[in-house]
Order: C-alpha cells, then sequence, then structure tokens
C-alpha cells in the first residue's frame, strides 16, 4: 500500500494519525545540549581518544553503563543474582571481549650466526635484533640466508623479487620500504607493506623472514611490537640492525648499501610489452646481484621467538529497553555507535606525527552521544515501544569492527529475534543538510520508511487542542506548536528546506558495525554526515561539531526507529546491490567472501559470502575457515588478501576450508572486479 501513496500524503496520514494518539502521549525531542554535553566529555583529554583495551576507553564504557543504568535500561548482561556492589551493577552493562593492547618480548628470544665450523655467534635482542609483534613464536634451526631484496612479489605490478632469489627453505634477508621508499601512495601500494612481504616470502617457501632495518633498531617501526590484532604470521619475522645485518647475509665485501643498489635496480617494468624484470632478462645489473645471489652456504642460523600478545578486556556496553507489546517484545531493534577511537595515533591515524590525543569527536562520540540520546527519547517517550530495543556502544571498530563482529558471534538476544540494525558513526558535521544513509537496498521496507521519516523532518503540524500531559516544552512530536482547524483538523505545511537532502546507498557492507549485522542476514541502516579535513586526525574536536544538525539527523533516526517498531511485521531483508566489491583494496579479482576481522585464529574466518558471488557458487558459507587457496596457505587475512592479488578473474582455484569438523577443498573461479 505504501509505496503508491506520495511521501507528502503518508506523511499527513502518519501525523494525523499521531495526533489522534496525541492524549496518552509523551514525546520527547532530540536536545542539541544533552549531545552536546556527551560529545564534550567524551572527546576531552581525560579520554587519551579512547584507544580500544586502554584506560581512556574503558572510562568512556564506565560513563556509558553509568547514563544507560541512570536512563534505566536493562544491562545487556544476565548474570544470576542482585549485584552487591554498584561496581558490579555497571560491569553487567558491559559485553567483555578478549583485544591483544600489548605485546612483550618472552623469555625465548635467541639468534645467533653460525660461520662455517666455527662457534655460533648470538646476537643480542632488543639490540641487535627484534621479533616483530606478530611474529610465530617457532624455532627455525640451521637456517641458511638469502638476500631477497625489498621481498615484494607481486603479479599485478609484474615485480618478484623471489624469481631472483630462490629463498626456499632458507631465510629470507630483505630490506624494509620499497624501491619508491617508504611512499605508502607510491606504484608498490600495499605490496610493500610488511604483512604482504610475509605473505610473500612465505609463497616462496622461506621458513624466516629477516628485515633489515632502515634506521637504528631502536628507532625503528617495525622493532616497537605494535600488533595490529590480525593473528600471527606463520613464520619467524624479525628485524636486524644494519650492524649485524652483514653478518647474517655472511658477506664482508659487498657494503649494505650495495645491497640496497642491487635492490634498487629490480625496477617495475611499467609497460606491458616488456619482460618482467625476473632476473632472465638481464635488466639488473647482473654481475653484482650474481654474486649477491651466492649468498654464503657457510652461514646458517639458529632462530627462536617469543613474543607474548597480552589480550586485554574491551567492552562493548549493552543497555536493553523491553519493548511493551506481549508478542513484539520478542523483537529486537539494535541502535548502535561505536565509542572507540584511536588514542594518541599510530596505525589508523592520519596526523602527520602521533602522539598527540586524537580526540574524535565526530568519529564516534557523535554516534555514540546519537545512541544515549536515543535511549533518552525511547525510555521516556509514551505509550513505550512495542519491540525491544537494544541499545550498544562497540569497541574496537578502529581496529577492524571487533567488537560488532563479536557481538554477532556471540549476540545478548538471538540474531533470529534481530528485526533491524541502526548504525551512526559520524554524524556531527552535517554540512548543506547532505545526510548518507547505507543499507537502503537491505530491507524491502528502507525507501519508504526513510523517504516518509524525511518528509515529515520538513513539515508542521498544527492545531490547538494541546493536551496537558504534552511535557515536551510545549511542541508537537515534531517539535512544533500544535493547532487544529475549526473543521478539528490538524493543519499541515510543508518545508522542504527542513528535510535533508538524502545519498541513498545500497549496500550493507561498509566501514563500520553495520557490515557485522549485515553478514548476518538482519537488515541494516547507517548514517553519516560524511567525511571531512579533519577525519583521525588530533583536530577532530568537539567544538566543531554541528549539535542543531545532529539532533536533525537523530529526529529522523527516531522517526524510522518509531516506524519499524510500530510496523506490523517486521523488515524485509533483502540481498542489496554490492557497491563496494573489491574497490579501495586495489585487486583485480572479486570473490565475495566476508572475512571477520576479529577472528585471530590460524586461518580466515568468514562471516559470510556475498550471494550470487564466486564464493557463493562454489559453495562457501558463513562459518568456514579458509586454510588454503591457490596453492597459498591462508593463516590469517593478510595471506588472503596476498593470494587475491596474484589471481585472475576467470581462472579456476582451488580453496581448501574448515567446515566443523571437516576439511573440503573446494573449486572457486574469481569475477573480475568492477
Ligand atoms: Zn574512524
Amino acid at each position: 500500500m505504501r509505496k503508491q501513496l506520495a511521501p507528502i500524503l503518508i506523511a499527513i496520514l502518519a501525523a494525523a494519525g499521531v495526533l489522534a494518539q496525541q492524549q496518552a502521549s509523551v514525546q520527547v525531542v532530540p536536545n542539541a545540549d544533552r549531545l552536546r554535553q556527551h560529545v564534550t566529555y567524551l572527546a576531552s583529554d581525560a579520554l587519551n581518544g579512547r584507544r580500544t583495551g586502554s584506560p581512556g576507553a574503558n572510562d568512556a564504557a564506565h560513563y556509558l553503563a553509568g547514563e544507560f543504568s541512570r536512563l534505566g535500561l536493562r544491562p545487556g548482561v544476565q548474570k544470576a543474582g542482585t549485584p552487591r556492589k554498584l561496581s558490579e551493577a555497571m560491569s553487567r552493562y558491559l559485553q567483555t571481549f578478549p583485544y591483544a593492547a600489548g605485546v612483550e618480548l618472552g623469555k625465548g628470544n635467541t639468534l645467533s650466526v653460525q660461520t662455517g665450523t666455527g662457534f655460533p655467534q648470538s646476537l643480542r635482542v632488543g639490540e641487535d635484533w627484534m621479533p616483530l609483534a606478530f611474529s610465530a613464536n617457532q624455532r627455525v634451526e640451521n637456517v641458511q640466508t638469502a638476500f631477497a631484496g625489498y621481498g615484494i612479489s607481486s603479479t599485478e605490478l609484474k615485480y618478484d623479487d623471489y624469481a631472483v632469489t630462490n629463498a626456499k627453505d632458507k631465510a629470507a634477508v630483505i630490506f624494509a620500504g620499497t624501491p619508491d621508499g617508504n611512499n605508502p601512495h607510491g606504484q608498490f601500494g600495499s605490496a610493500g607493506e610488511v604483512r604482504f612481504k610475509v605473505a610473500a616470502a612465505r609463497a616462496a617457501g622461506a621458513r624466516a623472514l629477516i628485515i633489515i632495518a632502515s634506521e637504528e633498531l631502536k628507532d625503528d617501526r617495525l622493532s616497537r611490537l605494535t600488533y595490529d590484532n590480525a593473528g600471527a604470521a606463520g613464520i619467524p619475522v624479525l628485524v636486524v640492525s644494519r650492524q649485524m645485518a652483514p653478518r647474517i647475509l655472511g658477506t664482508t665485501k659487498v657494503t649494505l648499501s650495495d645491497y640496497e643498489s642491487v635492490a634498487d635496480s629490480r625496477t617495475v617494468v611499467a609497460a606491458a610489452d616488456q619482460k618482467p624484470n625476473t632476473g632472465e632478462g638481464l635488466a639488473y645489473p647482473i654481475t653484482l646481484s650474481s654474486v649477491l645471489r651466492l649468498g654464503s652456504k657457510d652461514i646458517t642460523l639458529n632462530i627462536s621467538t617469543d613474543v607474548m600478545r597480552q589480550e586485554v578486556p574491551a567492552y562493548n556496553v549493552v543497555g536493553i529497553l523491553d519493548g511493551s507489546d506481549p508478542t513484539l517484545k520478542n523483537e529486537t531493534i539494535v541502535v548502535g555507535a561505536h565509542y572507540d577511537h584511536l588514542g594518541r595515533g599510530g596505525e589508523g591515524s592520519l596526523a602527520p606525527r602521533s602522539g598527540e590525543i586524537h580526540p574524535g569527536a565526530d568519529d564516534n562520540a557523535s554516534g555514540v552521544a546519537g545512541v544515549l540520546e536515543l535511549a533518552h527519547l525511547f525510555t521516556t517517550q509514551r505509550p513505550k515501544p512495542k519491540r525491544t530495543i537494544l541499545f550498544v556502544a562497540f569497541s574496537g571498530e578502529e581496529e577492524g569492527l571487533l567488537g560488532s563482529s563479536y557481538y554477532v558471534n556471540h549476540p545478548l538476544i538471538p540474531l533470529a529475534n534481530t528485526v533491524a540494525m541502526i548504525n551512526m558513526d559520524m554524524i556531527g558535521r552535517m554540512k548543506d543538510r547532505k545526510l548518507i544513509i547505507g543499507g537502503i537496498g537491505t530491507a524491502k521496507e528502507w525507501r519508504d520508511i526513510v523517504g516518509s521519516g524525511n518528509s515529515l523532518q520538513g513539515m508542521t503540524v498544527t492545531a490547538t487542542n494541546r493536551t496537558g500531559n504534552d511535557t515536551s516544552n510545549g511542541t508537537t512530536p515534531f517539535g512544533v506548536p500544535v493547532v487544529v482547524s475549526a473543521n478539528g483538523r490538524p493543519i499541515v505545511s510543508m518545508d522542504s528546506a527542513r528535510t535533508f537532502d538524502l545519498t541513498l546507498n545500497e549496500d550493507g557492507y561498509g566501514p563500520s558495525d553495520h557490515s557485522s549485522f549485515y553478514s548476518k542476514q538482519i537488515p541494516v541502516l547507517f548514517f553519516w554526515t560524511g567525511t571531512h579535513e579533519d577525519y583521525h586526525k588530533p583536530s577532530d574536536t568537539s567544538d566543531k561539531i554541528n549539535y542543531e544538525a545532529e539532533a536533525r539527523v537523530l529526529s529522523l533516526i527516531a522517526r524510522i526507529v518509531r516506524d519499524i517498531d510500530q510496523g506490523d511485521k517486521r523488515p524485509t531483508y533483502t540481498v542489496a546491490k554490492s557497491e563496494s566489491a573489491g574497490r579501495s583494496t586495489g585487486f583485480r579479482v572479486y570473490l565475495g567472501t566476508i572475512p571477520n576481522y576479529a577472528d585471530t585464529n590460524d586461518g580466515l574466518l568468514l562471516d559470510g559470502v556475498r550471494d550470487d558471488s564466486p564464493a557463493a557458487n562454489a559453495g562457501l558459507k558463513a562459518g568456514d575457515r579458509i586454510i588454503k587457496i591457490a596453492g597459498r596457505d591462508v593463516h590469517n587475512v593478510y595471506d588472503y588478501t596476498y593470494a587475491l592479488g596474484e589471481m585472475k578473474a576467470g581462472q579456476e582455484y582451488m580453496i581448501e576450508v574448515v567446515r566443523g569438523a571437516e576439511r573440503l577443498t573446494l573449486k572457486i573461479t574469481p569475477a573480475a572486479r568492477k
């Protein structure tokens, strides 16, 4: 029925309906001052940028738990017995998930170099070498070394250091960076990232990867034991000082800078008709490199790596408003936003240097303030919502949707009863009434609900029979005075200047927490006011938030949630057109897999596969763990991404997965990236 009605007509009918219920109704409008208070605190220096697992993030979690409690939400985590202490009561709002916040050296780190039959020389960990934070903890004995340039291997770039160097069963020794330097936007792109170098080394059969520091070891980024929570590397990976590198390479005649110039000479062949520089075409100075390629069969290494990745608790904060309808209360609407941010920079920061607090006022104190404000609205409004609303603030989003991914795999209300997920991420920087809504293709009803909601934003309803129990500073549900015309009908006028200029995106996947829910076939909507020059920088501060506009965005979201809540039927899940298949990853092929970024066990766990994708056609399913693809072992998401980069569209490959207790080999044919 809805579809045939013009939005404005729907809007009038909806408004009239609300007015008819006016007598028993209490509605509150979103308030910019409350939003400002929440954002100002969450983005304050006291919380130190809210990096997942840090005291600042935990303080934020306790603040949110306190607010949920004050609003009368039921704690999300069920426990037997009445809490005896306030802290115990508060902890019931926290869903704990494991997070590797820090990495320390274990006691078993040794690296020794043996020349011929001589006495092995031990290198000192911390001074001569360091394991990387994601190194596997392994012992590798009597392994020869092989110099492998920058350790880059990329079919797409027609560049392969391992075609020149045979590193099979050896420890590959490479330089950090690329022949371009460390430019992430250079022609090497992600192929120069250390994670992909590890994958390339493993694909070449190396038993360990040794990276020569680009500066003093103690200053080198690689020696800092910073962990990306993406799983271990599968082989020992270590960085050695520039002083010790020649010893490992077993050379005294050739200097490190000679090695560097050899590595640099392995340039990428840009023109398609030129031969790739694999060493066959003498496209590099063969004499010196031939010498280098010999390596020294005299030199062997004994390597033992021992890094301790410390798991600390991280928290999703969950408060529940139970539905008032005896039947519909079994259905739940999830309203969420992530509260973690980047701390003092580092991984994910776009600041030129790290160390400064990244307040994350827009990203995403604005969204969390939105969750609190909506919780305020829905706990105060009468009549009460029919369906249950679960309010959640996620952590670990910036590290790869860790909190929401954990939630959907450990839901506090069954996912089968979760009818929709509303996500807010960066809703505080509205310009020119522009609002982006993602996930519009994930439920049949979304376009109508969103469209009529937006029309109502611009509508003024006037009526004279105002009732006394309307406590919201003399306004209607829409924040305007109520007047009724002589015939008792509400007078409605439209002001399109108060509606939003909407950009509607079909896809249910995207760079925020709604992705986790859509991967479980739950309809999602994602609200976003767009990116800006302060994104992921210390300048994303609370004074730059447009609080009045955010309040208007929340009034639209509240309308949409009410509309979902009032519906007789739950929203109908639909498969959305994908707009981001493979995009921005730089790969030429597309499989349609949805990796679980929170899982750090060996292999690559899938949260889902896109319908009608190569992955779906291959028979892959959510819950499968990919352990091998196209002849390459997959230990983590980087190995997988690396393998993808080496695959060709239209060609059939074998893929091995673990499904439950079974190990399956399937055939997959990648599609070309659109
Ligand atoms: Zn962010």
